[in-house]
């Protein structure tokens, strides 16, 4: 039988000789079944509406260790906190997010697994990860400044 994500990372605790509380464990639930992109405080917030008393530095903690034990990726889209998501079942995929409102696009790229490729043919590189975000405006937030620009005109 295949461990369920739940069971993977308490042996990963396990072997750090971390334990797990039943509020962390909580957390991780919730966090395992997150749609999407977030951010730290997105679960902290969820935590205090639930009434959980974990801090937002176990939630930090938590998030870096499901991080390291590979049940989720950190995003980098330059924003002054990490963006996690769940890398379980996600097919490999790039990011574009708006500059306006954060909204995040996910799409797929072929043509970046195929210079992966190509690198490590022509160079004898081995490529580990790669990071390529498209920063710009949403088409709400687009259509939104051109209404703003429309405004000031008038
Ligand atoms: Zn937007
Ligand atoms: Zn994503």
């Amino acid at each position: 039988m295949k461990k369920s994500p739940l069971q993977h990372f308490k042996q990963c605790l396990e072997k750090r000789h971390l334990y797990f509380t039943s509020q962390r464990e909580e957390v991780v639930r919730r966090v395992l079944s997150w749609k999407g992109h977030f951010g730290v405080d997105d679960i902290y917030e969820w935590a205090r509406h639930r009434g959980l008393s974990v801090g937002r530095s176990t939630i930090y903690r938590t998030l870096q260790l499901m991080a390291e034990c590979n049940l989720l990726e950190e995003r980098d889209f330059q924003r002054g906190y990490k963006v996690y998501e769940v890398s379980l079942g996600k097919e490999k995929h790039e990011h574009m997010t708006c500059v306006d409102c954060d909204k995040v696009i996910e799409f797929q790229a072929p043509s970046i697994t195929q210079a992966e490729k190509d690198l490590m043919m022509r160079e004898g590189f081995t490529p580990l990860y790669h990071s390529f975000v498209v920063y710009g405006l949403c088409d709400e937030c687009t259509a939104k400044r051109s209404n703003k620009e429309k405004q000031k005109v008038s």
